[in-house]
């Protein structure tokens, strides 16, 4: 019988590292307080799965990470994972941008071995706690030979969500994250059930390997209201942005008063993205708006804050807008 798989399980901070002063506070809590070690003493059934190690490499809410942040934790795993004696990585983390930092993973390492992001919604001190079952989810299924070849994934609430689907949708209930084509799977009684793998490239397949980025080029995210001022697409396209994530209304209108704006940001030089902020949904290229002939791209069915990513990451290998547009296509 095949020894117990080797699992590093990196300590980040978030909320399944948080401390509440009353068991029923569900939301008024430190969060990124207890180590990863404290945090792994409270599944000690953990050991009974997988042979665990812990490192602590940050200690921030996720709200606070940057693309250093990033990089660090990218390269860091990808040490990891050159090493033979490790099967498999979980990361513990905040979960308000957990949905970026795994697509990001997903897209630029380079391996087939499961890395899994876990947090939680509720802190360790509260009634019916999520954070030690997601953790002990999230070890079983990096552990788990059948998880190989996915990609970056994200365990939560019994579910397995790809990273490139998963978007955190509430501020406070269990079931906060969800995929618009719904879970890869389960963890079902112990043990991880897939019902279908991501369809994009990721990983392996990717045009990206973490080892080798070392920067990557600023793109902002304008938010799309009634009545919103052009002085706001204005600022961003001077602030040094290589390129501008517009999270447009519905299937990616753009009031016809910030047209102009957008152009002029796109004549400085900026990439313009057509998005939506409706969370899901496809825009459609040449639909809402002549992107052929304003040189604008658009981002398919990604949600702003992960094509902000693909965007950074396309810029930093890609200059022609036709070779940016397709990126959208195939990631
Ligand atoms: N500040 C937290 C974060 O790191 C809050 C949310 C959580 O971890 O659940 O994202």
């Amino acid at each position: 019988m095949k020894d117990k798989a080797h699992i590093v399980v990196i300590g980040t901070g978030g909320t399944i590292a948080g401390r509440g002063a009353s068991s029923v506070n569900t939301s008024d809590y430190a969060c990124s307080v207890l180590s990863i070690d404290e945090v792994l003493s409270g599944i000690p059934q953990a050991h009974a799965i997988a042979r665990v190690s812990a490192e602590q490499l940050m200690q921030i809410g996720s709200e606070n990470f940057s693309t250093t942040h990033l990089l660090t934790l990218g390269k860091r795993i990808d040490t990891l994972l050159k090493q033979d004696d490790i099967d498999g990585i979980v990361v513990t983390h905040g979960t308000d941008t957990i949905d970026e930092t795994a697509y990001f993973l997903h897209l630029t390492l380079k391996s087939s071995k499961p890395v899994v992001v876990v947090g939680s919604m509720r802190p360790p001190s509260s009634l019916s706690a999520d954070g030690p079952l997601n953790l002990y989810n999230a070890i079983l299924v990096a552990g788990s030979e059948t998880s190989h070849g996915k990609g970056t994934l994200v365990v939560a609430n019994d579910e397995i969500h790809s990273a490139r689907d998963v978007v955190k949708t509430s501020t406070f209930k269990l079931e906060s994250f969800r995929s618009p084509y719904g879970p890869l799977g389960y963890v079902v009684e112990g043990s991880p059930r897939y019902y279908r793998t991501p369809a994009r490239r990721h990983t392996l397949s990717t045009q990206w390997s973490i080892d080798a980025i070392d920067e990557l080029p600023e793109v902002g995210i304008v938010y799309a209201h009634g009545g919103i001022d052009a002085a706001v697409i204005d600022a961003t396209a001077q602030s040094g942005v290589r390129g501008l994530i517009y999270a447009a209304t519905g299937n990616g209108n753009v009031a016809a008063h910030v047209v102009g704006a957008l152009q002029r940001a796109r004549r400085r030089g900026v990439q313009i993205v057509r998005a939506s902020r409706t969370g899901s949904g496809i825009v459609i290229r040449n639909a809402a708006q002549p992107d052929d002939e304003y040189d604008w791209l658009v981002v398919d069915d990604q949600v702003p804050q992960k094509a902000r990513l693909l965007l950074m990451l396309s810029l930093g290998s890609e200059q022609r807008s036709a070779d940016l547009q397709d990126a959208f296509y195939r990631y």
